[in-house]
């Protein structure tokens, strides 16, 4: 199946995201009324996107598979513009704080469509956008209905994929290679949803032979269609690929869709640029302090990197061991909080307990720690904290993956996706729930968070020393040469010796490790940029509040109050926090 893509820290799933308390000054009917709006918007969504409707936990469409045809695309603009008029009919600045974002990302979400349709057309150049297996995997793992219903709703959907691959290669018109070879594997890949995993479901069901026959024909067929579209890709004629490259307009635009940041992409790269070479700075001079004390009498080197790369290979020697992995995890997540409250950081709901869990097996392979929150339709469910297990891992694997999480790094993970990060910031956002942000949440203010809170823990003293510094920079070093890279590739040309020489030589990244962040950036725009952006823009706007506010300035205050916005864009937060204070 379509495998999500896992990013740094491991996948986050959103929750129902929302915001605390409404202003004052704002008008209460237009409130109401853009209130019932956006009730509305969202199932006329859903009507549109059934495949998103469904993977959100609305299952209303499970049985309709939409095909991608040029009848489908005057339909989406149209929608596009009718939902753009209806929204031009609210004045936003009449709204309440937590409508008036709302109001931006419903408009930038119609915007960045229209713009897809008429400029960035991936559609065109990413045979990769079509896939059905994703989609039909998650009908028979997921348990929303009973397994009868699921798998009736499955073979109504499945009727129309002959028709979708069709459109699909009508659409397709000089891809690149990357994306093909991406389509290829992908689709490939996702076949093994209806030659294993529907077999095991219809075991399991009680639906007729002659609805199990049906479904079986329909399921051929999509089977064939599925492998004609990969075998069509292999053998098409494509002389003069487009290149994965977007280029410096297209980017620009992307960058100001996806991560609606008060900067643009190039301030950001040069940003940066400067913060890497801080970094290195510090980097080197923490090494100079603490190299005898973990190399003896072995001569300090000359080269800087070949200092500071030899205490970091020394230093993540300390690490646990594999069976210890989730018990060491668990046990450092009180830890955080007594830290936090200790430090008066940030108020901790008591009443809602992150539960560590070991990761299930659909979402095996995905080492590491991820968080699991409920969707927008499944207000009930519990928030979990994955942690990947090492078990029947070759022990090299393992070894290299736990020098990579070492005591120190892992530490620094906890905190990312836990507390106060990932996890705290959920716990927040659902205190006031608005679907439009669990639909629309800004990625960069919710990376940014957990990056910002490694930070602003190690500057509060946790776990304090030289080397937790050092292995947080390095840390840190990641994000911000994933803003750097990415940058690069799409507007600079950088080729992949030059990508391997940062990564590698300037950010002390394994060559594996190095791979596939080459290979991501080939893939995917703009999104490596989120961690960083999101980051440097909530530290800036720390340094503002702080400049403002003098000493009456609480970190404390200022966590909460943020936070309490959802996940929105961080520049409207500011203009929201700037302007009330
Ligand atoms: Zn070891
Ligand atoms: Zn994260």
């Amino acid at each position: 199946m379509k495998k999500r893509i896992v990013y740094v820290y491991g996948a986050f799933l959103f929750a129902i995201l929302g915001l605390l308390t409404a202003c004052p000054k704002s008008n209460v009917n237009a409130d109401a009324e853009f209130d019932k709006y956006k009730e509305a918007f969202v199932l006329r969504l859903w009507e549109m996107n059934p495949g998103w409707a469904s993977g959100s936990g609305y299952h209303k469409y499970d049985s309709v598979l939409v095909v991608p045809d040029k009848e489908r695309q005057s339909k989406e603009r149209e929608f596009i513009q009718k939902e753009l008029d209806q929204l031009n009919q609210f004045e936003s600045e009449e709204l309440a704080d937590a409508n008036q974002i709302d109001y931006k990302l419903i408009k930038n979400y119609l915007d960045a469509s229209a713009w897809e349709l008429a400029f960035f057309k991936s559609g065109e150049w990413n045979p990769s956008n079509y896939n059905i297996c994703g989609g039909f995997a998650e009908m028979l793992a997921n348990n929303y209905a009973p397994l009868d219903e699921r798998l009736r709703n499955f073979s109504i959907r499945l009727k129309n994929v002959p028709a979708y691959y069709k459109a699909a290669k009508a659409n397709i018109k000089n891809p690149t290679k990357e994306h093909t070879q991406l389509a290829i594997e992908q689709n490939r890949g996702g076949l093994s949803v209806f030659t294993a995993d529907l077999p095991a479901s219809l075991e399991k069901s009680t639906l007729s032979t002659k609805e199990k026959n049906v479904l079986l024909a329909r399921s051929k067929a999509a089977q064939n269609a599925i492998e004609e579209y990969a075998s069509w890709l292999e053998k098409l004629p494509n002389p003069n690929p487009r290149s994965f490259r977007i280029g410096s307009k297209l980017y620009a635009k992307k960058f100001g869709f996806d991560i609606q940041s008060d900067n643009s992409a190039k301030e950001i790269y040069q940003s940066a640029l400067i913060h890497k070479k801080e970094l290195h700075q510090k980097m080197v001079k923490i090494s100079r302090q603490i190299w005898n004390k973990h190399m003896g009498s072995k001569a300090m080197p000359e080269n800087e990197y070949e200092l500071v790369k030899q205490l970091i290979d020394q230093i993540s020697l300390q690490h646990t061991q594999p069976d210890n992995f989730q018990k060491d995890i668990e046990k450092q997540i009180p830890e955080l909080e007594k830290f936090v409250k200790q430090k008066n950081l940030i108020y901790l709901d008591p009443k809602k307990p992150l539960v560590v869990r070991r990761e299930p097996d659909y979402m095996a392979g995905v080492a590491g720690a991820s968080i699991s929150a409920p969707g927008p339709y499944d207000k009930g469910g519990n928030t979990y904290y994955n942690v990947g297990s090492l078990n029947g891992w070759p022990t090299e694997r393992s070894e290299s993956y736990l020098r990579e999480y070492n005591d120190y790094v892992l530490q620094i993970l906890n905190i990312h996706e836990a507390v106060p990060g990932h996890y705290t910031q959920l716990v927040y956002s659902n205190n006031s729930p608005s679907i439009i942000k669990s639909i629309f949440g800004n990625g960069a203010m919710v990376e940014g968070w957990a990056v910002y809170t490694e930070l602003m823990m190690l500057e509060n003293g946790y776990k304090n020393s030289p080397e937790m510094w050092l292995m947080y920079y390095k840390w840190n070093l990641r994000t911000t040469c994933n803003t750097i890279l990415d940058y690069s590739v799409h507007n600079l040309g950088f080729s992949k010796e030059q990508a391997m020489n940062l990564l590698v030589n300037e950010a002390y990244q394994q060559q594996a490790e190095a791979e596939g962040k080459w290979k991501r950036a080939t893939l995917t725009q703009v999104q490596l940029c989120s961690y960083y952006t999101g980051f440097t823009e909530i530290c800036s706007l720390r340094k503002e509040l702080m400049k403002k506010q003098g000493k009456n300035f609480s970190l404390k205050t200022f966590h909460e109050k943020f936070l309490s916005y959802g996940s929105a864009p961080v520049r409207d937060i500011r203009e929201l926090m700037l302007s009330k204070n």
